[in-house]
C-alpha cells in the first residue's frame, strides 16, 4: 500500500476544496488534494457554471422567438422560425466545463498542490485512505480539510431513476422534454423551470410554501412571478407531490382543498434541497459535532477535532460557491499560520431567475427582527433610462440602513441582470458604507447601477429622478 505524507489534505475539489488548495500551495505548506470525481466539484460540473450557460441559451433563444412570432417591440422581425439542437446546445456547454476543468488542474499544479484521484475515507483524524485506480493509497496529514459538498435531496416517495431527475440530469438532457413538472419552487428549480420553458416545454412548478422563493419577501418574487406567468409556466403553490401516477408517466399532487391532480409529465425535475455529503466512510468514527445534517464549526471554520476544518455545503447554509470559496481561502491561511477571520454578513446571494434576485446582508424584516431600526430607501427600474432601453424595467433596488447613524445594513434588487450588482453590495457591507458614501458615489450614466446611487438619495430623503 502506498504511502505519502503532507501537512494539509483538502478532501474535495470543488470550490472550496480547491481554493483552499491553491492558496496553500501559494502560502508554500505542503498540500494534497483528493478528489474522487472531477475538479470544479458540483459548481463548475452540475451546478453554477452548466446551469447558467443553460439559462443563457434559453435567453437567447426566447428573444429569437419573440422576433419570429411578431412580439418583438424592437421592430425587429425573423421570416423564418428558430429551430433548436439541444444536444448541440449541451455539448457547447460541456465545452466550457471541460475547459474549466482543465483550469483548476491547472492552477492546482501551479501552485504545486499534489493531486490524488479517488475516493477518501477516513482511518483517523490524522489519516485518510483513498481508493485510486491503481490500488490503495494512505496519506498522514497535520491537517484535514472537509470539503465533501453536498447532493440533491431524494424524496423517498419520488426515488431519482425514470422520469424523476434531479438538477444533475436536467443538465444534460439532449432531448426537450415536452412536459416538464419541477418540483420544489426555490432558487434551483425557478431556474431550470425558467430555462426549460424558454427552450419550449411546458413547465408546471408544484410548490409546497404559499409562494415560491419562499425565503424572499413578496416585493422581491412578484416581479419573477410575473414573468413566469408571462412565459406560461404553471405555478401550483400550496401543493405537495405525492409520488408517481399510473405507469410512471404523471405525478400524484395534492393542492391545499385537499383534491388530487394528476400532472402528465415526461420528466419530473425534483428540486427541494440538498444535503450535506457526511456519508464519507470512517467519518461517523470521527468525533465531530453535528448540528442537523450539518457539521459544526467555528468562526474559523474548526470542527470539534483538532486539527479538522470543515467548509463549504457541508458546513450549512447558504449554500453557495462564494461562501466555500472564502472559507477555503481563510482555512488555507490559517493553516499557514497567518491570523485570518472573514465576515460573513457580506455573502451576496444571487437567483437567476428571470427577472434576478439579489440580496445581501440584512432585509429591513431580519434587522428589525434583531432590534435595529431602520431607513430604507427603494428606486425603481421604471424611472432608470438604461432599464428602459434593455426593456429591463421590472424590479428596484432598496437599501436598508441603521436609522440612527446610515450605515448600511442589507442591499436587495430585483431586475434584469441586477447580478452584476451583487460587487457593489457586498463591497458596501464590507466597508461598512453609509447611506451617503453610496449616494455619494458618482455612478456612470445610463447604466442600471444607477439604481443604485438613487435608493440610497431616495433612503436620505433626496431622490433625483423618481
Ligand atoms: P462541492 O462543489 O459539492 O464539491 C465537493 C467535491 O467533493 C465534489 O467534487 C465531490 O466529488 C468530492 N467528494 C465528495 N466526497 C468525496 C470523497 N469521499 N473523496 C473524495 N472526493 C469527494 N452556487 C452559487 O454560488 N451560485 C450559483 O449560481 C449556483 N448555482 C447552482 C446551480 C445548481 C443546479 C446547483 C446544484 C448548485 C448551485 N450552486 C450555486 C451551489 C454550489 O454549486 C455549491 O454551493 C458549491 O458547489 C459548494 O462547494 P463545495 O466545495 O462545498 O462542494
Amino acid at each position: 500500500m502506498k504511502e505519502i505524507s503532507c501537512k494539509l489534505l483538502v478532501i474535495g475539489a470543488g470550490p472550496g476544496g480547491y481554493v483552499c488548495a491553491i492558496r496553500a500551495g501559494q502560502l508554500g505548506v505542503d498540500t494534497v488534494i483528493v478528489e474522487a470525481g472531477k475538479p470544479g466539484g458540483t459548481c463548475l460540473n452540475v451546478g453554477c457554471i452548466p446551469s447558467k450557460a443553460l439559462i443563457h441559451a434559453a435567453e437567447e433563444y426566447e428573444k429569437i422567438r419573440q422576433m419570429a412570432e411578431g412580439r418583438s417591440p424592437l421592430g425587429i422581425s425573423l421570416q423564418v422560425p428558430p429551430s433548436l439542437d439541444l444536444a448541440a446546445t449541451s455539448a457547447w456547454k460541456d465545452g466550457i466545463v471541460g475547459r474549466l476543468n482543465t483550469g483548476v488542474s491547472g492552477l492546482l499544479r501551479k501552485a504545486r498542490v499534489k493531486i490524488v484521484q479517488g475516493r477518501a475515507a477516513f482511518r483517523d483524524g490524522k489519516t485518510v485512505e483513498v481508493q485510486t485506480e491503481t490500488g490503495m493509497q494512505v496519506i498522514r496529514a497535520e491537517m484535514v480539510v472537509i470539503a465533501t459538498g453536498s447532493k440533491p435531496v431524494e424524496l423517498p416517495f419520488l426515488p431519482f431513476g425514470g422520469p424523476v431527475i434531479s438538477s444533475t440530469e436536467a443538465l444534460s438532457l439532449t432531448a426537450l422534454p415536452k412536459k416538464l413538472v419541477v418540483v420544489g419552487g426555490g432558487y434551483i428549480g425557478l431556474e431550470l423551470g425558467t430555462a426549460f420553458a424558454k427552450l419550449g416545454s411546458e413547465v408546471t412548478v408544484v410548490e409546497a410554501t404559499d409562494q415560491v422563493l419562499p425565503q424572499y419577501d413578496g416585493e422581491l418574487v412578484r416581479p419573477v412571478q410575473k414573468r413566469l406567468q408571462q412565459l406560461g409556466l404553471r405555478v401550483l403553490t400550496g401543493a405537495k407531490a405525492k409520488g408517481l401516477a399510473g405507469q410512471g408517466e404523471a405525478l400524484l399532487v395534492e393542492t391545499e382543498d385537499g383534491k388530487e391532480h394528476k400532472l402528465q409529465a415526461d420528466k419530473i425535475l425534483v428540486t427541494v434541497g440538498r444535503r450535506p455529503n457526511t456519508d464519507m466512510s470512517g467519518l461517523d468514527g470521527l468525533d465531530l459535532d453535528r448540528s442537523g445534517p450539518f457539521l459544526r464549526i467555528d468562526d474559523q471554520c474548526r470542527t470539534s477535532m483538532r486539527g479538522v476544518f470543515a467548509i463549504g455545503d457541508i458546513t450549512g447554509e447558504p449554500m453557495l460557491a462564494h461562501r466555500a470559496m472564502a472559507q477555503g481561502e481563510m482555512v488555507a491561511e490559517i493553516a499557514s499560520g497567518l491570523k485570518r477571520g472573514w465576515d460573513k454578513r457580506c455573502i451576496p446571494a444571487v437567483c437567476f431567475t428571470d427577472p434576478e434576485i439579489l440580496g445581501a446582508g440584512l432585509s429591513s424584516d431580519e434587522a428589525r427582527r434583531n432590534g435595529l431600526e431602520v431607513r430604507v430607501g427603494q428606486f425603481p427600474f421604471s424611472a432608470n433610462g438604461r432599464a428602459m432601453t434593455m426593456l429591463a424595467e421590472d424590479g428596484f433596488v432598496r437599501v436598508v440602513a441603521r436609522a440612527d447613524n446610515n450605515v448600511v445594513l442589507g442591499l436587495q434588487a430585483v431586475g434584469a441582470g441586477v447580478s452584476e450588482l451583487a460587487s457593489a453590495f457586498a463591497l458596501a457591507i464590507e466597508m461598512g458604507a453609509r447611506v451617503e458614501d453610496i449616494a455619494a458615489t458618482v455612478h456612470a450614466h445610463p447604466t442600471r447601477g444607477e439604481a443604485l446611487q438613487e435608493a440610497a438619495l431616495k433612503a436620505l430623503g433626496h431622490a433625483l429622478h423618481i
